[in-house]
C-alpha cells in the first residue's frame, strides 16, 4: 500500500502528476534541449497557465528558479538598495530577514510572537526602505496574514516594493496580484510536485527597481539576476539548464487546476481545513497551537500535542500516514498537517479517525 503524505513538502504528488510523467518520457521532454523552440513552448504554456490559474496581471514576468530561499536571495540582490523591512511571525520570515543581512543590506523588521499577530494599525514603515517583505503563510507555526492588511501597507506606501512569500499558499488562497509587485512559491507544496523548481513573480515595477540598482557600478550581478532571467524569460528561456521536467510538470498541473476551477480549489481548502479545526477543538487530547482563530491558516494546520509528536507520527506511519513534526524548537511538541489539493477529503477523514487511535 502507498503512504499518504500530510507533511509539509514534499508533499502527497497531485493525482495527475503519474499520467504527465509517463507522458513527459514518451515525448522526450527529459532529453530535449533547453534552447530549442521545444523547450520553449513548455516555458510559455507553462506561464501562460500559471497567470490563467492565479489571475495573475498579463504584463507580469515569471521566472523559473531552483527553490524560493533562492528567491528570497534574489529578490534582496536585485531590488534593495538601502535596506528591507520584514514582518517576522515565524522562521521563514525569519530566513527572509537573514538572507538580507547576509547580502550585507539593512534590515529592519517588527516581530510578533510566533502565535499572535502583528498590530498592523500601529505599523509606521521607515522612509528610507526599498522593499517590504511578508511571509503570508508561516508554515513553521501555523498562523497566516489576512491578504487585505498585506494590502493596506501596499497602498499607504505605494513608493516602496512589495514582496509575498507565497509558498505553502498558493493556489489555495485567494492572491490579487495587482495589488502586490513580488510574489513566489515553490512546487512542492500546494501544486503536488517533487521539489526542485522555485517561481518568482514580478511586475514591471520591480524590474525598474532592479535596472535602476543594477546600473549602480557596485551591485552584484549574478547569472540570476533579474536582468539576466528578463533577457532570457524574452526567449521563453531561462540563463542555465533548468529543471525542464518540473516547469513541463507544473505547466500540466495548472491545466487540470484550471479545469478543477480555482473557486472550487479555495472553498475546498476552506472545507477541509474545518474538519481538521473542528475536530482538534473538540479533541481532548489534541489542543490547536493557534488559539486565534483568525489567525488560522488553512493550509498548515498545527497540533500541540504535548511532546508526544515522535510516537504519534511513529503510530501513523504504521498505518501509511505520514505526518509532520514540529519545526525547528517546537520538533517534539507539535505535529504539521499539510492542506493541499492533492489531500482528498475522505483521505483527511481517515487521516483524523486513525489520530484518534494514535494519541
Ligand atoms: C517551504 C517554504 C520555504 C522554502 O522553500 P524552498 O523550496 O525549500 O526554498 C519558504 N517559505 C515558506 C513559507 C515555506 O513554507
Amino acid at each position: 500500500m502507498k503512504n499518504i503524505y500530510f507533511t509539509l513538502g514534499p508533499s502527497q504528488i497531485y493525482p495527475t502528476v503519474k499520467k504527465h510523467l509517463e507522458n513527459a518520457f514518451d515525448h522526450d521532454i527529459l532529453s530535449i534541449s533547453h534552447r530549442g523552440d521545444k523547450f520553449k513552448e513548455i516555458y510559455k504554456t507553462t506561464s501562460q497557465n500559471l497567470k490563467k490559474l492565479l489571475d495573475i496581471p498579463t504584463e507580469n514576468h515569471i521566472f523559473f528558479l531552483s527553490s524560493s530561499l533562492e528567491s528570497m536571495e534574489k529578490i534582496i540582490e536585485g531590488c534593495v538598495f538601502n535596506q528591507s523591512f520584514h514582518f517576522i511571525n515565524g522562521a521563514f520570515s525569519q530566513k527572509f530577514h537573514d538572507m538580507a543581512v547576509n547580502l550585507n543590506k539593512k534590515a529592519g523588521k517588527i516581530q510578533t510572537d510566533y502565535d499572535s499577530g502583528f498590530d498592523f494599525k500601529s505599523v509606521r514603515i521607515p522612509e528610507k526602505i526599498d522593499l517590504i517583505c511578508f511571509t503570508h503563510n508561516e508554515t513553521s507555526i501555523g498562523v497566516a496574514l489576512d491578504m487585505n492588511d498585506i494590502y493596506k501597507i501596499k497602498s499607504l506606501n505605494q513608493d516602496k516594493l512589495i514582496a509575498i512569500d507565497l509558498v505553502s499558499s498558493v493556489p489555495c488562497v485567494k492572491v490579487d496580484f495587482s495589488k502586490i509587485d513580488i510574489g513566489f512559491f515553490s512546487v512542492q507544496k500546494g501544486f503536488g510536485l517533487p521539489a526542485g523548481l522555485g517561481v518568482l513573480i514580478v511586475n514591471q515595477k520591480a524590474i525598474k527597481k532592479a535596472q535602476s540598482i543594477n546600473k549602480n557600478c557596485n551591485s552584484v550581478k549574478s547569472y540570476h539576476s533579474f536582468q539576466s532571467l528578463l533577457e532570457n524569460e524574452q526567449k521563453f528561456q531561462t540563463p542555465e539548464t533548468p529543471n525542464v521536467l518540473l516547469i513541463y510538470l507544473l505547466g500540466k498541473v495548472c491545466e487540470d487546476m484550471i479545469k478543477h476551477g480555482i473557486k472550487n480549489i479555495w472553498r475546498e481548502t476552506e472545507e477541509k481545513a474545518e474538519i481538521i479545526y473542528d475536530y482538534i477543538d473538540k479533541n481532548t487530547h489534541y489542543k490547536p497551537f493557534v488559539k486565534d482563530k483568525n489567525l488560522r491558516s488553512t493550509t498548515t494546520i498545527i497540533i500541540d500535542v504535548n511532546g508526544k509528536s515522535k510516537k504519534i507520527i511513529y503510530k501513523m506511519e504504521k498505518y501509511g500516514y505520514i505526518i509532520g513534526s514540529g519545526y525547528g524548537k517546537y520538533k517534539d511538541g507539535h505535529i504539521r498537517i499539510a492542506n493541499f489539493p492533492a489531500h482528498k477529503i475522505q483521505d483527511i477523514r481517515k487521516m483524523l479517525e486513525l489520530l484518534r487511535r494514535c494519541k
